[in-house]
């Protein structure tokens, strides 16, 4: 496992300056992986992945028999980061019941009928439960500032479009995480921190390997243009809005294992803060369960 000092560093600590571009994308680890081959790195990547899993699959167990908390994880990133590879990997040694996933694309009519957090808080974790969302409303301060012109479709009245908007979203969505934060739910933001470089050779692969055809959209190319704006958003809203009760993390994602490596680790430890124990009967339930027992045995 990696130390608490190493994640400590793609923190991003709350109400101080903070800079994307302090954070290295292609970060191969601190000690001795920092020297491997990227084959190496790979192989040594994956390992210590499944490490992470398992000790991953031992909290949720027991996160989910405690049924009281619940743990939210936000992932954000540009296209082709590895959202979709992390959700798959995070959630491979998990017990499928007790985790949920929710992907949020371009508003719909309904939800555009209602405020912008409607549609995050009606599927937001059950107690017990893991919930993954693969983009979030944060997408309300990233791509929406990125695209003014999609603020307009909002239908907010008038009046309340002001040049202070951003400033009001920071602070709305800071008090919905404390609210449910106040309520049980242990929230982890991820920003997977992927190169320009690294996002452009990841598109040719698509381009270039018909397997991969279906994942490449020209929409994609279209945002690549923006990448400074969004990166500009990024580093104020992640500024803003990383507190004590829902940190962001800068996870750097050029390389996909180290990422993966990463976040399993950082949310193994959170549940483990929790120093949750499987319930203990009582007493009497002690009693009900050794007469269930004598009456199987007895059958
Ligand atoms: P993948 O491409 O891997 O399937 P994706 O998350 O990029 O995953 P897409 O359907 O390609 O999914 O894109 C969803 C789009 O919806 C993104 O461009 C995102 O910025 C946009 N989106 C999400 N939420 C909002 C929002 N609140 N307002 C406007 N656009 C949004
Ligand atoms: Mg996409």
């Amino acid at each position: 496992m990696l130390n608490k000092k190493t994640l400590e560093k793609f923190r991003v600590a709350p109400g101080k300056k903070f800079r994307l571009k302090d954070i290295d994308p292609n970060w191969r680890g601190d000690g001795a992986t920092k020297n491997l081959s990227n084959a190496e790195l790979k192989i040594s990547a994956q390992k210590e992945l499944e490490e992470n899993l398992q000790e991953l699959a031992e909290q949720q167990a027991k996160l989910y028999a405690h049924d009281r908390w619940s743990v939210l994880i936000v992932l954000q990133a540009m296209d082709a980061a590895g959202k979709d590879g992390m959700v798959k990997h995070v959630t491979s040694g998990l017990n499928p019941q007790g985790c949920d996933v929710y992907s949020f694309k371009a508003p719909s009519a309904e939800e555009l009928d209602h405020s912008y957090l409607w549609r995050i808080m009606r599927v937001s974790p059950a107690r017990g439960k893991i919930t993954i969302f693969n983009r979030s409303h944060y997408e309300e301060v990233l791509v929406v500032k990125v695209h003014p012109e999609y603020l307009k479709r909002q239908k907010l009245p008038e009046p309340l479009i002001t040049k202070k908007i951003w400033e009001e979203r920071y602070e709305d969505i800071n008090n919905f995480e404390r609210h449910l934060a106040r309520n049980g739910t242990v929230i982890l933001k991820f920003f997977l921190h992927v190169s320009k470089e690294e996002q452009k050779k990841r598109f040719l692969e698509r381009l270039e390997d018909p397997e991969k055809h279906w994942k490449f959209s020209a929409q994609d190319l279209n945002e690549r243009q923006y990448w400074s704006d969004y990166m500009r958003a990024y580093e104020e809203a992640l500024a803003a809005t990383s507190t004590k009760w829902a940190p962001w993390y800068v996870i750097p994602a050029d390389n996909k294992a180290m990422a993966r490596v990463l976040v399993s680790n950082i949310l193994a430890r959170a549940i483990d803060d929790l120093k949750l124990k499987f319930p203990v009967v009582t007493g009497e339930e002690k009693l009900a369960l050794e007469e269930a027992h004598k009456r199987l045995q007895a059958e």
